[in-house]
């Protein structure tokens, strides 16, 4: 009897590891798929065509955004 009963909590807490297990890398995964969302993609206008891209590829200059130099230099 006492031997099934320490059956049960060695499987429930081998349920419970491999769920917190399981779980930790993927909301970290989340956590860095958000974080780099905000980071690269967020959609600026540009200045000067009204074209929008992400801050990663615009060319900021005076505060403004530009989607390339040329639109940078046309301002
Ligand atoms: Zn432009």
């Amino acid at each position: 009897m006492l031997i099934k009963l320490l059956l049960v909590i060695g499987v429930i807490a081998a349920v419970y590891f491999f769920f917190i297990k399981k779980s930790t890398p993927l909301t970290k995964e989340r956590h860095d798929k958000k974080r780099k969302e905000n980071d690269d993609e967020t959609m600026v206008e540009c200045a000067t065509c009204n074209t929008y891209i992400t801050t990663s590829e615009a060319i900021i200059s005076s505060s403004k955004f530009y989607c390339s130099t040329e639109c940078r230099d046309k301002a």
